[in-house]
């Protein structure tokens, strides 16, 4: 089924990542210390090492990728939700090598940052819960009463 809500701008930011933090964590520290609970992510940059994982849909299960070498982020674009009541970072993430070869996948924690250039939009107006979804196995967006 689809439904979506109506979201409204809010705050902005644009920023630095912690040297050799961790891509995940930080946003979502970042997020909590700001009282996001909705927002869209965007993350250039590069990082030390990475780990990804993909979603096996008939395993129902994630299998995790390690990456132990210095990677672009070509590209990492995500979302902030909450998810067990506290602000949460759904990420994908496309790296790529010295060859400029890529990978890509669903960011996971372990990820540590080179360099990286967040840009977070806080989404107001909406309630964007995760909760367990039957049929994906996945933490999805719950549908919300206010949504169409
Ligand atoms: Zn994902």
């Amino acid at each position: 089924m689809m439904w979506a809500q109506e979201a409204k701008p809010g705050r902005r930011w644009v920023g630095r990542l912690p040297f050799q933090g961790d891509l995940l964590e930080s946003l979502e520290a970042f997020a909590a210390a700001k009282g996001v609970d909705a927002g869209w992510v965007n993350v250039i940059g590069a990082v030390k090492k990475a780990v990804i994982g993909f979603y096996d849909q008939k395993k129902k299960q994630y299998d995790h990728l390690e990456f132990n070498q210095e990677l672009e982020i070509v590209s990492c674009v995500g979302n902030v939700s909450i998810r067990q009541g506290r602000p949460a970072a759904h990420l994908h993430i496309t790296l790529g090598d010295s060859r400029g070869h890529l990978y890509g996948g669903h960011l996971v924690r372990g990820t540590v940052v080179f360099a990286g250039e967040f840009y977070l939009q806080e989404l107001l107006g909406l309630q964007l819960q995760r909760g367990f979804d039957q049929e994906t196995g996945l933490p999805l967006w719950e549908k919300h009463i206010g949504s169409t």
